[in-house]
Protein backbone atom coordinates (compact mmCIF):
# COMPACT_ATOMS: atom_id res chain seq x y z
CA UNK A 1 0.00 0.00 0.00
CA UNK A 2 1.52 3.30 -0.86
CA UNK A 3 2.28 5.37 2.08
CA UNK A 4 0.34 8.09 3.33
CA UNK A 5 2.65 11.27 3.49
CA UNK A 6 0.01 14.12 4.03
CA UNK A 7 0.30 15.59 6.93
CA UNK A 8 -2.40 18.41 5.79
CA UNK A 9 -5.94 17.57 4.88
CA UNK A 10 -7.98 20.46 3.81
CA UNK A 11 -10.30 18.68 1.41
CA UNK A 12 -13.53 18.10 3.99
CA UNK A 13 -16.09 18.87 1.76
CA UNK A 14 -14.85 15.63 -0.29
CA UNK A 15 -14.76 13.08 2.77
CA UNK A 16 -13.90 13.08 6.09
CA UNK A 17 -12.21 11.03 8.33
CA UNK A 18 -14.80 8.58 10.50
CA UNK A 19 -14.57 9.64 14.21
CA UNK A 20 -13.66 7.48 17.12
CA UNK A 21 -17.05 7.06 18.32
CA UNK A 22 -18.41 6.17 14.91
CA UNK A 23 -15.77 2.97 14.49
CA UNK A 24 -16.53 1.94 18.13
CA UNK A 25 -20.14 1.82 17.09
CA UNK A 26 -19.24 -0.08 14.13
CA UNK A 27 -16.66 -2.88 15.32
CA UNK A 28 -19.31 -5.11 17.32
CA UNK A 29 -21.59 -5.25 14.37
CA UNK A 30 -18.98 -6.27 11.60
CA UNK A 31 -17.86 -9.28 14.27
CA UNK A 32 -19.84 -10.14 17.25
CA UNK A 33 -23.20 -8.94 16.28
CA UNK A 34 -23.17 -10.05 12.35
CA UNK A 35 -26.70 -11.25 12.25
CA UNK A 36 -28.63 -10.47 8.78
CA UNK A 37 -31.24 -8.26 9.96
CA UNK A 38 -34.18 -9.97 8.32
CA UNK A 39 -33.19 -13.22 10.39
CA UNK A 40 -35.82 -14.25 13.07
CA UNK A 41 -33.14 -15.54 15.49
CA UNK A 42 -32.06 -13.36 18.69
CA UNK A 43 -28.64 -12.16 16.55
CA UNK A 44 -30.66 -11.27 13.14
CA UNK A 45 -33.48 -9.51 15.57
CA UNK A 46 -30.36 -7.41 17.04
CA UNK A 47 -29.19 -6.02 14.12
CA UNK A 48 -32.64 -5.20 13.57
CA UNK A 49 -32.60 -3.38 17.05
CA UNK A 50 -29.12 -1.65 15.86
CA UNK A 51 -30.87 -0.22 12.42
CA UNK A 52 -34.23 0.73 14.71
CA UNK A 53 -31.95 3.01 16.85
CA UNK A 54 -30.42 3.97 14.23
CA UNK A 55 -33.54 4.76 12.61
CA UNK A 56 -34.91 6.94 15.45
CA UNK A 57 -31.58 8.59 15.83
CA UNK A 58 -31.40 10.04 12.43
CA UNK A 59 -35.16 10.71 12.51
CA UNK A 60 -34.65 12.88 15.67
CA UNK A 61 -31.82 14.79 14.30
CA UNK A 62 -34.24 15.69 11.40
CA UNK A 63 -37.20 16.41 13.12
CA UNK A 64 -39.04 13.74 11.04
CA UNK A 65 -41.03 10.22 11.91
CA UNK A 66 -38.77 7.15 12.02
CA UNK A 67 -40.95 5.65 9.58
CA UNK A 68 -40.02 8.52 6.97
CA UNK A 69 -36.39 7.64 7.27
CA UNK A 70 -34.60 5.16 4.41
CA UNK A 71 -30.99 3.84 4.61
CA UNK A 72 -29.00 3.39 1.17
CA UNK A 73 -25.65 3.06 -0.14
CA UNK A 74 -24.73 6.44 -0.45
CA UNK A 75 -26.21 9.90 -1.19
CA UNK A 76 -25.52 9.35 -5.13
CA UNK A 77 -28.36 6.51 -4.03
CA UNK A 78 -30.33 8.64 -1.80
CA UNK A 79 -31.00 11.28 -4.64
CA UNK A 80 -31.62 8.71 -7.09
CA UNK A 81 -34.10 6.72 -5.41
CA UNK A 82 -35.66 9.87 -4.62
CA UNK A 83 -36.18 11.64 -7.86
CA UNK A 84 -36.48 8.74 -10.26
CA UNK A 85 -39.19 7.36 -7.57
CA UNK A 86 -41.09 10.00 -7.50
CA UNK A 87 -40.85 10.32 -11.49
CA UNK A 88 -41.46 6.58 -12.25
CA UNK A 89 -44.96 6.33 -12.70
CA UNK A 90 -45.44 10.09 -13.64
CA UNK A 91 -46.10 10.73 -17.67
CA UNK A 92 -45.20 13.85 -19.11
CA UNK A 93 -43.79 15.15 -15.72
CA UNK A 94 -41.88 18.68 -15.57
CA UNK A 95 -39.51 19.16 -13.12
CA UNK A 96 -37.41 21.77 -12.11
CA UNK A 97 -33.87 22.17 -10.53
CA UNK A 98 -30.62 24.36 -11.01
CA UNK A 99 -27.33 23.78 -13.33
CA UNK A 100 -25.25 23.79 -10.23
CA UNK A 101 -26.92 20.83 -8.36
CA UNK A 102 -24.52 17.71 -7.50
CA UNK A 103 -24.40 15.09 -10.48
CA UNK A 104 -26.23 13.07 -8.33
CA UNK A 105 -29.00 15.00 -8.77
CA UNK A 106 -28.63 16.18 -12.59
CA UNK A 107 -27.64 12.68 -13.89
CA UNK A 108 -30.97 10.91 -13.21
CA UNK A 109 -33.08 13.73 -13.99
CA UNK A 110 -30.90 14.07 -17.48
CA UNK A 111 -31.83 10.38 -18.26
CA UNK A 112 -35.23 10.55 -17.18
CA UNK A 113 -37.93 11.23 -19.83
CA UNK A 114 -39.35 14.36 -17.57
CA UNK A 115 -39.05 17.74 -19.19
CA UNK A 116 -36.63 19.27 -17.07
CA UNK A 117 -35.84 23.30 -16.42
CA UNK A 118 -32.37 24.07 -14.88
CA UNK A 119 -32.40 27.24 -13.32
CA UNK A 120 -29.36 29.62 -13.62
CA UNK A 121 -28.13 31.01 -10.90
CA UNK A 122 -26.96 34.55 -9.78
CA UNK A 123 -23.41 35.67 -9.94
CA UNK A 124 -22.71 34.44 -6.36
CA UNK A 125 -24.70 30.83 -7.19
CA UNK A 126 -27.63 31.62 -5.37
CA UNK A 127 -30.83 30.43 -6.91
CA UNK A 128 -34.02 32.95 -6.50
CA UNK A 129 -37.01 31.92 -5.04
CA UNK A 130 -39.06 34.11 -8.14
CA UNK A 131 -37.45 31.85 -10.42
CA UNK A 132 -38.40 29.04 -9.05
CA UNK A 133 -41.87 30.21 -8.79
CA UNK A 134 -42.06 31.55 -12.55
CA UNK A 135 -41.03 27.65 -13.97
CA UNK A 136 -44.12 26.09 -11.92
CA UNK A 137 -46.39 24.66 -14.32
CA UNK A 138 -49.22 22.22 -14.44
CA UNK A 139 -47.63 19.27 -14.54
CA UNK A 140 -44.62 20.37 -12.61
CA UNK A 141 -44.50 17.14 -10.04
CA UNK A 142 -40.75 17.97 -8.66
CA UNK A 143 -38.38 20.94 -7.72
CA UNK A 144 -34.85 19.75 -6.52
CA UNK A 145 -32.56 22.00 -5.05
CA UNK A 146 -29.99 21.52 -3.14
CA UNK A 147 -29.02 23.09 0.59
CA UNK A 148 -25.91 23.91 -0.07
CA UNK A 149 -23.34 23.40 -2.79
CA UNK A 150 -20.15 21.26 -2.87
CA UNK A 151 -17.93 23.00 -4.68
CA UNK A 152 -18.32 26.78 -3.93
CA UNK A 153 -20.45 26.48 -0.57
CA UNK A 154 -23.85 29.07 -1.56
CA UNK A 155 -26.71 28.27 0.83
CA UNK A 156 -29.48 28.18 -1.01
CA UNK A 157 -32.76 29.90 0.68
CA UNK A 158 -34.23 26.20 0.95
CA UNK A 159 -36.30 27.50 3.70
CA UNK A 160 -37.86 29.82 1.76
CA UNK A 161 -38.13 28.02 -1.54
CA UNK A 162 -40.27 25.14 0.59
CA UNK A 163 -42.85 27.65 1.79
CA UNK A 164 -42.98 29.32 -1.47
CA UNK A 165 -44.07 25.38 -3.35
CA UNK A 166 -46.80 24.79 -0.35
CA UNK A 167 -48.51 27.75 -0.74
CA UNK A 168 -48.64 26.91 -4.19
CA UNK A 169 -49.58 23.17 -3.49
CA UNK A 170 -53.00 24.29 -1.14
CA UNK A 171 -54.15 25.18 -5.01
CA UNK A 172 -53.42 21.79 -6.68
CA UNK A 173 -54.56 18.65 -6.53
CA UNK A 174 -51.49 17.42 -7.98
CA UNK A 175 -49.03 18.22 -5.46
CA UNK A 176 -45.87 18.91 -6.41
CA UNK A 177 -42.82 17.16 -4.20
CA UNK A 178 -39.75 19.23 -3.11
CA UNK A 179 -36.55 17.61 -2.38
CA UNK A 180 -33.02 18.93 -1.28
CA UNK A 181 -29.55 17.22 -1.64
CA UNK A 182 -28.47 18.39 2.08
CA UNK A 183 -25.34 16.51 2.22
CA UNK A 184 -22.99 19.29 2.24
CA UNK A 185 -24.86 21.31 4.75
CA UNK A 186 -25.32 18.78 7.71
CA UNK A 187 -22.66 19.63 9.43
CA UNK A 188 -23.19 23.39 9.78
CA UNK A 189 -26.88 24.17 9.31
CA UNK A 190 -30.22 23.37 10.81
CA UNK A 191 -31.68 20.26 9.19
CA UNK A 192 -34.89 19.84 10.63
CA UNK A 193 -37.58 18.72 7.58
CA UNK A 194 -40.53 20.54 8.91
CA UNK A 195 -38.94 23.99 9.25
CA UNK A 196 -36.88 23.66 6.12
CA UNK A 197 -40.66 23.27 4.50
CA UNK A 198 -39.02 19.67 2.57
CA UNK A 199 -40.69 16.16 1.72
CA UNK A 200 -37.78 14.52 0.39
CA UNK A 201 -33.78 15.15 2.26
CA UNK A 202 -30.81 13.49 1.26
CA UNK A 203 -27.58 13.12 3.35
CA UNK A 204 -24.24 11.52 3.00
CA UNK A 205 -22.59 8.98 5.91
CA UNK A 206 -19.08 10.17 4.66
CA UNK A 207 -19.08 13.77 4.48
CA UNK A 208 -19.98 14.12 8.48
CA UNK A 209 -17.60 11.70 9.91
CA UNK A 210 -19.59 8.33 9.32
CA UNK A 211 -18.43 5.90 7.40
CA UNK A 212 -18.69 5.73 3.23
CA UNK A 213 -20.98 3.69 1.46
CA UNK A 214 -23.88 4.55 3.37
CA UNK A 215 -26.38 7.54 3.35
CA UNK A 216 -30.15 8.27 4.16
CA UNK A 217 -33.06 9.68 2.80
CA UNK A 218 -36.07 11.77 4.57
CA UNK A 219 -39.45 10.39 2.97
CA UNK A 220 -42.00 12.74 4.02
CA UNK A 221 -45.56 10.49 4.68
CA UNK A 222 -47.97 10.56 1.82
CA UNK A 223 -45.08 11.03 -0.65
CA UNK A 224 -45.51 7.75 -2.64
CA UNK A 225 -41.83 6.77 -4.38
CA UNK A 226 -42.18 3.87 -6.41
CA UNK A 227 -38.88 1.38 -6.31
CA UNK A 228 -36.22 1.40 -8.58
CA UNK A 229 -34.85 -1.83 -7.80
CA UNK A 230 -36.70 -4.80 -6.62
CA UNK A 231 -35.65 -7.66 -4.56
CA UNK A 232 -36.51 -8.37 -1.13
CA UNK A 233 -38.50 -5.93 1.32
CA UNK A 234 -35.60 -4.05 2.75
CA UNK A 235 -36.33 -0.83 4.23
CA UNK A 236 -39.86 -0.74 3.51
CA UNK A 237 -39.51 -1.85 -0.68
CA UNK A 238 -37.07 1.38 -1.74
CA UNK A 239 -34.43 -0.24 -1.10
CA UNK A 240 -34.05 -3.56 -1.52
CA UNK A 241 -30.68 -5.40 -0.30
CA UNK A 242 -29.57 -6.54 2.95
CA UNK A 243 -28.58 -3.17 5.53
CA UNK A 244 -25.23 -2.34 5.71
CA UNK A 245 -25.91 -2.63 9.56
CA UNK A 246 -22.29 -1.34 11.02
CA UNK A 247 -22.51 1.40 8.41
CA UNK A 248 -25.70 2.36 9.01
CA UNK A 249 -25.00 2.45 12.62
CA UNK A 250 -21.63 4.56 11.86
CA UNK A 251 -23.83 6.92 10.02
CA UNK A 252 -26.38 7.35 13.05
CA UNK A 253 -23.45 7.59 15.69
CA UNK A 254 -21.71 10.92 13.10
CA UNK A 255 -25.14 11.92 13.32
CA UNK A 256 -25.37 12.10 17.19
CA UNK A 257 -21.67 13.30 17.19
CA UNK A 258 -22.39 16.42 14.83
CA UNK A 259 -20.93 19.80 16.42
CA UNK A 260 -23.07 22.70 15.64
CA UNK A 261 -20.46 24.67 17.80
CA UNK A 262 -17.63 24.00 15.42
CA UNK A 263 -19.10 26.65 13.48
CA UNK A 264 -17.66 29.71 15.10
CA UNK A 265 -14.34 28.23 15.42
CA UNK A 266 -14.20 27.36 11.62
CA UNK A 267 -15.68 30.39 9.86
CA UNK A 268 -13.05 32.22 11.90
CA UNK A 269 -10.38 29.86 9.73
CA UNK A 270 -12.26 30.16 6.73
CA UNK A 271 -12.56 34.39 6.92
CA UNK A 272 -8.85 34.43 7.66
CA UNK A 273 -7.95 32.69 4.71
CA UNK A 274 -10.11 34.35 2.42
CA UNK A 275 -9.03 37.19 3.72
CA UNK A 276 -5.70 36.80 3.40
CA UNK A 277 -5.25 35.11 -0.20
CA UNK A 278 -7.69 38.08 -1.65
CA UNK A 279 -5.47 40.67 -0.27
CA UNK A 280 -1.82 39.08 -0.14
CA UNK A 281 -1.74 37.39 -3.49
CA UNK A 282 -2.38 39.64 -6.83
CA UNK A 283 -5.10 38.64 -8.97
CA UNK A 284 -7.54 36.11 -6.98
CA UNK A 285 -11.26 36.37 -6.84
CA UNK A 286 -13.68 34.40 -4.40
CA UNK A 287 -16.18 32.21 -6.04
CA UNK A 288 -19.66 31.60 -4.21
CA UNK A 289 -20.91 34.29 -1.94
CA UNK A 290 -19.84 36.21 0.90
CA UNK A 291 -22.41 35.85 3.09
CA UNK A 292 -24.62 32.69 2.24
CA UNK A 293 -21.49 30.52 2.26
CA UNK A 294 -20.72 27.42 4.47
CA UNK A 295 -18.28 28.04 7.30
CA UNK A 296 -15.78 25.41 6.28
CA UNK A 297 -15.49 26.41 2.11
CA UNK A 298 -12.99 28.41 0.34
CA UNK A 299 -13.20 28.59 -3.77
CA UNK A 300 -10.76 31.26 -4.88
CA UNK A 301 -9.30 31.27 -8.87
CA UNK A 302 -5.90 32.23 -9.63
CA UNK A 303 -5.26 34.07 -12.48
CA UNK A 304 -2.37 32.84 -14.86
CA UNK A 305 -2.41 29.66 -12.68
CA UNK A 306 -3.80 26.09 -13.49
CA UNK A 307 -5.95 24.37 -10.57
CA UNK A 308 -4.31 21.10 -10.96
CA UNK A 309 -0.99 22.78 -10.77
CA UNK A 310 -1.23 24.36 -7.75
CA UNK A 311 -3.41 21.29 -6.34
CA UNK A 312 0.23 19.24 -7.03
CA UNK A 313 2.48 21.35 -5.73
CA UNK A 314 0.53 22.15 -2.22
CA UNK A 315 -0.01 18.05 -2.13
CA UNK A 316 4.31 17.78 -2.21
CA UNK A 317 4.09 20.00 0.69
CA UNK A 318 1.75 17.73 2.28
CA UNK A 319 -1.48 19.88 1.83
CA UNK A 320 -4.49 18.19 0.13
CA UNK A 321 -6.82 20.46 -1.14
CA UNK A 322 -9.31 20.01 -4.40
CA UNK A 323 -9.70 21.83 -7.73
CA UNK A 324 -13.52 21.06 -7.64
CA UNK A 325 -15.90 18.72 -6.34
CA UNK A 326 -14.36 15.21 -6.22
CA UNK A 327 -16.33 13.48 -8.10
CA UNK A 328 -16.32 16.06 -10.93
CA UNK A 329 -12.57 16.40 -10.83
CA UNK A 330 -10.93 13.21 -12.25
CA UNK A 331 -12.73 15.05 -15.91
CA UNK A 332 -10.61 17.91 -16.83
CA UNK A 333 -13.40 20.03 -18.54
CA UNK A 334 -13.84 22.93 -16.19
CA UNK A 335 -16.34 22.85 -13.25
CA UNK A 336 -20.20 23.44 -14.55
CA UNK A 337 -20.38 25.09 -11.45
CA UNK A 338 -17.99 27.61 -11.88
CA UNK A 339 -19.08 28.38 -15.56
CA UNK A 340 -22.34 28.71 -14.49
CA UNK A 341 -21.66 31.78 -12.22
CA UNK A 342 -20.11 33.59 -14.80
CA UNK A 343 -16.58 32.75 -14.67
CA UNK A 344 -14.61 31.55 -18.41
CA UNK A 345 -12.58 28.96 -18.91
CA UNK A 346 -9.59 29.83 -17.74
CA UNK A 347 -10.85 31.14 -14.58
CA UNK A 348 -12.21 28.25 -13.86
CA UNK A 349 -9.59 26.25 -14.70
CA UNK A 350 -7.36 28.21 -12.14
CA UNK A 351 -9.81 27.91 -9.09
CA UNK A 352 -8.88 25.54 -5.76
CA UNK A 353 -11.27 24.82 -3.47
CA UNK A 354 -10.44 24.24 0.09
CA UNK A 355 -12.84 22.54 2.52
CA UNK A 356 -11.93 23.15 6.30
CA UNK A 357 -13.05 20.12 8.83
CA UNK A 358 -13.57 19.37 12.50
CA UNK A 359 -9.64 18.21 12.92
CA UNK A 360 -8.35 21.82 11.41
CA UNK A 361 -5.53 23.82 13.38
CA UNK A 362 -4.57 27.29 13.07
CA UNK A 363 -1.37 26.01 12.87
CA UNK A 364 -2.43 23.74 9.25
CA UNK A 365 -4.12 27.04 8.02
CA UNK A 366 -0.86 29.07 8.99
CA UNK A 367 1.68 26.44 7.02
CA UNK A 368 -0.92 26.40 3.80
CA UNK A 369 -0.53 30.16 3.79
CA UNK A 370 2.80 30.60 4.37
CA UNK A 371 3.16 28.19 1.19
CA UNK A 372 0.48 29.05 -1.08
CA UNK A 373 1.41 32.53 -1.99
CA UNK A 374 5.22 30.74 -2.64
CA UNK A 375 3.87 27.98 -5.03
CA UNK A 376 1.23 30.79 -7.02
CA UNK A 377 4.45 33.03 -7.58
CA UNK A 378 6.66 30.19 -8.96
CA UNK A 379 3.66 28.67 -10.79
CA UNK A 380 3.19 32.47 -12.93
CA UNK A 381 6.81 32.72 -13.15
CA UNK A 382 6.61 29.64 -15.08
CA UNK A 383 3.92 30.61 -17.37
CA UNK A 384 5.13 33.65 -17.91
CA UNK A 385 1.62 35.03 -17.06
N1 LIG B 1 -24.54 15.37 -3.19
C1 LIG B 1 -23.62 16.27 -2.87
C2 LIG B 1 -24.00 17.70 -2.71
C3 LIG B 1 -22.28 15.88 -2.68
O1 LIG B 1 -21.36 16.78 -2.37
C4 LIG B 1 -21.95 14.52 -2.84
C5 LIG B 1 -20.55 14.07 -2.74
O2 LIG B 1 -19.62 14.78 -3.13
C6 LIG B 1 -22.98 13.61 -3.16
C7 LIG B 1 -24.27 14.06 -3.32
C8 LIG B 1 -22.70 12.14 -3.33
O3 LIG B 1 -22.51 11.55 -2.07
P1 LIG B 1 -22.07 10.02 -1.97
O4 LIG B 1 -20.58 10.03 -2.11
O5 LIG B 1 -22.50 9.58 -0.60
O6 LIG B 1 -22.75 9.29 -3.04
Amino acid sequence: MKKNKQKIYLDYASTTPAGESVVSAMIPLLQKDFGNPSSLHALGQDALYAIDEARRKVAEFLGAKESEIIFTSSATEADNIALSGVLQKEKKAHVITSVIEHKAVLEPLNSSSAEVTYLPVNKEGVVKVEDVLKEIRENTVLVSIMYANSEIGTIQPIKEIGAAVKRINENRKKKIVFHTDAVQAVNYLPCKVNDLNVDLLTISGHKIYGPKGVGALFIRQGIEISPIFYGAKQERGVRPGTENTAAIVGLSQAVEDLQKNMTEKTEKLRDRIIDTILSEIPQTRLNGSRERRLPNNINISFKGVEGESLLIALDQKGIAVSTGSACASRSLLPSYVLLAIGLSHEEAHGSLRVTLGRMTTEKEVDYFLEQLPLIVERLRKISGK
